[in-house]
């Protein structure tokens, strides 16, 4: 059989063009395509992120992570307090970068896996901190938070918002500007639809006005007023210098943010959704019950599967056999109970790499004893799929 699908919550399958593009020859930092590619990918970055043309894009080589402890690290002095929404592992990791920082985090966590905390909740906790971080989906629960809202509720009590995006942007439905986020972070390995390797995010003028602010400098290589020139000089198409940038990488960004751009971010969010629906009939109807507890807050960007009675993670190897690479479980308390199946990016173009998917699923289902019919679950996608 072919290379399996990687269905996984990123890394994500890729398409054909950001394929080419990161098999190139590597190019100088200094080239003149390179410039003219970084600078495009910064302008391309403000249409996905619909952010204003005075926020600051910033690439740089790293993973998610790090684009998380640069907005720890840029907005807050030690002795500051911050908000922190934990909807799973990754809020988690957030208030420990923040604590690390020396910031005070106050948080408002999920009342039981798959669930939210009420607006009112967060309001409660928010009070006395200057910033308020969440995570837009987490990977670990697949629960979306109401971005806007929370964004709004920062606006109106004069906090900074941060948004760690790294399982949404470019997936679900985000407006920085509209929405007054300051900072909206997330990595190339997920719907951005590139390999892993780039940390990306767009800091608003009142998010670069606290930087400017800090009483304590943040460590270089993660300090936005370091960063900040180097990406200037880029979009203005000239020459610089601070630490070599990921050339091959930006050169598939620029690629990869064209292809999204050229669709219509608002296409983007719609083909997610539909992907999305689809994914969830099937499972509905192959009998898997989803960890969020209401669909109002279920990601578009993956399914977080509870394991039905008699199931373990043995499933996972089955599926793969069947052609599908999917994820185990990672919110620590529930890690042997669920699996996750990535629905982002070029996969949800292709309905027969969705219908594979589906099918993996239920037919290693069947062998691990969990009776269903395969074929109505495909159909059941296919119906939403068109
Ligand atoms: N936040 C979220 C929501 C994520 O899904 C991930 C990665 N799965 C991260 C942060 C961390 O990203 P990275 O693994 O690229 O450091």
């Amino acid at each position: 059989m072919s290379r399996p699908l990687l269905m996984i919550p990123g890394p994500i399958e890729v398409s054909a063009a950001v394929v080419a593009a990161a098999a190139a020859p590597p190019l100088s930092h200094l080239d003149p395509a390179l410039i003219e590619a970084y600078a495009g990918a910064l302008g391309d970055m403000r249409r996905v992120w619909q952010s204003s043309s005075e926020s600051q894009p910033f690439v740089v080589a790293g993973a998610g992570s790090l684009a998380m402890e640069s907005a720890a690290v840029n907005l807050l002095d030690p002795g500051q307090r911050a908000c922190v929404v934990v909807t799973g592992y990754f809020g988690d990791r957030m208030a420990e970068m923040l604590r690390r920082r020396g910031v005070e985090v106050r948080e408002a966590r999920m009342p039981a896996p798959g669930e939210l905390p009420s607006l009112e909740e967060v309001a409660r906790a928010a009070e006395g901190c200057q910033a308020l971080f969440a995570t837009h989906v987490d990977t670990s629960t697949g629960v979306r938070t109401d971005a806007e809202a929370l964004a709004k509720l920062a606006r109106e009590r004069g906090l900074l918002s941060v948004f760690d995006g790294v399982c949404a942007t470019a997936a679900e439905r985000f407006a920085q500007e509209a929405w007054g986020a300051d900072v909206y972070l997330t990595a190339s390995q997920k719907a951005i639809g590139l390999p892993a390797g780039l940390a990306l995010w767009v800091a608003s003028p009142r998010a670069l006005e606290a930087r400017a602010a800090l009483k304590v400098a943040p460590p270089m290589c993660l300090d936005w007023e370091v960063w900040r020139p180097i990406q200037q000089a880029y979009e203005a198409a000239q020459k610089s210098y601070f630490s070599t940038p990921a050339t091959t990488l930006i050169m598939a960004l620029r690629v990869g943010l064209q292809e999204l751009v050229s669709e219509g971010i608002e296409e983007v969010f719609q083909r997610h959704e539909r992907a999305a629906r689809a994914m969830r009939a099937a499972w509905s109807s192959l009998g898997l019950e989803l960890l969020p507890s209401d669909e109002a807050w279920t990601a578009n960007t993956l399914s977080a599967l509870r394991y039905p009675k008699g199931v373990d993670a043995s499933l996972l190897g089955r599926i793969k056999e069947h052609g599908a690479v999917v994820a185990g479980g990672l919110l620590p308390e529930l890690k042997t109970q669920y699996f996750r199946v990535g629905h982002m990016g070029v996969v949800t173009k292709r309905p027969d790499d969705l219908l594979r998917t589906v099918r993996a699923v239920g037919a290693a289902l069947g062998e691990s004893g969990h009776a269903c019919d395969v074929e109505a679950a495909a159909a059941a996608a296919q119906e939403i799929l068109g």
